[in-house]
């Protein structure tokens, strides 16, 4: 067989990593700001991370659900640490989309509803319902088309009151901060007015925490910005640092029911001790607060950059706007610079999703190259 041709970007072949730095199969050394996706979030190979992952794969990595796995239990109790929602329910999947995908088909349970509300630019996983709320048509498929969703304009209160009043409104689902749509921020008015029109109207509240959850915002969920909870968090990318783990937490409204949701893999021993260790990590080190502070930072420095639209973001979820498209900036940054960064939006945004816990030492690599290849 030879691969599905729809990647790479890149030539290159990464072999090694260590903390927020990677290596190619030439031993090429490159700083990390992207994480692959927000998904490294306690730094590449954490020591504490390879510690737990391979203790737990030689006394048991899998047995299915139907039997008691203690790990998930101790995974329930530090995400409800971390997060603060304590008196919430834990579901584990595997991926990003399928914790969307388990979430609306939940919030449709509950009240029985079909009727989505969704955003411009949302971006919430590539499976049939996750796809179906996410605003990118060419990424659909004709199968995965439906007349239950309703797109509105991010952070258009008009639109939204409009839509519950007309329709009978199942959920909202809603990230806190785009990330693929170009690190664009919900306001906290708009949130606080998903929270009332969900109330009012019995409609379920689903923050996609996936991207700008697991403490990346300097909050455990974007959404705690506003003040607001949620109905179900959806997670996955960063709570697993590589391992795929996904996860909905549910509102202790909800009453489960033998057999309403289900999975193979989901919350198997490895996957909880990876995520268990990550949350370890993030408690011990607080890495909410150096999100926090490393984002503030980075932001404070990269505003006094010539050449730059607009600098958007909170904690490690940052947006730099140009008024180009970054495709040819982002080659050079890689290539000559040897720094990896993303993209989102239209690709005229260059987006940094670092590992939670940078220092000043990796933002002094990157920005001082940044604004090198900006002015010279
Ligand atoms: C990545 C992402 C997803 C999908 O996650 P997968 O693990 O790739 O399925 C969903 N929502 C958001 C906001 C994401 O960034």
């Amino acid at each position: 067989m030879k691969m599905f041709d729809v990647y790479p970007l890149y030539d290159i072949d990464i072999v090694k990593a260590e903390g927020s730095y990677v290596w190619d199969s030439n031993g090429t050394k490159y700083l990390d700001m992207y994480g692959g996706h927000a998904v490294i979030s306690v730094g590449h190979t954490n020591p504490h991370y390879v510690e737990m992952v391979t203790n737990q794969i030689k006394n048991i990595g899998f047995y299915s659900n139907s039997v008691i796995i203690s790990q998930q239990k101790e995974l329930a109790g530090k995400l409800g640490k971390l997060s603060g929602k304590e008196d919430y329910q834990l579901f584990l999947v595997n991926s990003g989309a399928e914790a969307n995908e388990n979430a609306l088909k939940l919030a449709s349970f509950h009240n029985g509803r079909k009727k989505i509300i969704a955003f411009d630019k949302a971006f919430h996983g590539r499976t049939s319902l996750a796809v179906a709320v996410t605003d990118n048509p060419g990424i659909v498929a004709p199968v995965n088309q439906t007349d239950n969703v309703i797109f509105l304009p991010l952070n258009d209160k008009a639109a939204l009151d409009k839509a519950f009043a007309e329709n009978e409104i199942c959920a909202v689902i809603i990230e806190g901060i785009q990330g693929v749509g170009g690190i664009r921020i919900a306001d906290k008015e708009f949130l606080v007015q998903i929270r009332e029109l969900c109330d009012r109207y019995d409609a379920v509240y689903i923050a996609d925490g996936i991207q700008c959850g697991c403490g990346r915002s300097g909050k455990y969920f974007s959404h705690d910005w506003a003040g607001v909870d949620a109905d179900i968090y959806t997670m996955a990318k960063g709570i697993g640092n590589g391992f795929p783990v996904g996860a909905i937490a549910i509102s202790p409204k909800f009453t489960p029911k033998y057999g309403m949701l289900g999975t193979t893999f989901g919350g198997n021993h490895l996957a909880c001790a990876a995520a268990i260790a990550v949350a370890d990590e993030m408690l011990e080190k607080n890495l909410i607060r150096n999100a926090k502070d490393m984002g503030d930072y980075l932001m404070d420095e990269l505003k006094k950059i010539p050449g730059i639209r607009e600098v958007r973001g909170k904690g490690l979820i940052i947006g730099i706007e140009m008024d180009y498209d970054t495709a040819a900036l982002r080659k050079k940054l890689l290539f000559d610079e040897k720094i990896f960064v993303g993209s989102a939006g239209n690709k005229n945004v260059i987006r940094l999703l670092p590992a939670l816990n940078i220092t000043k030492e990796h933002a002094d690599i990157f920005l001082p190259a940044f604004r090198k290849l900006l002015t010279e």
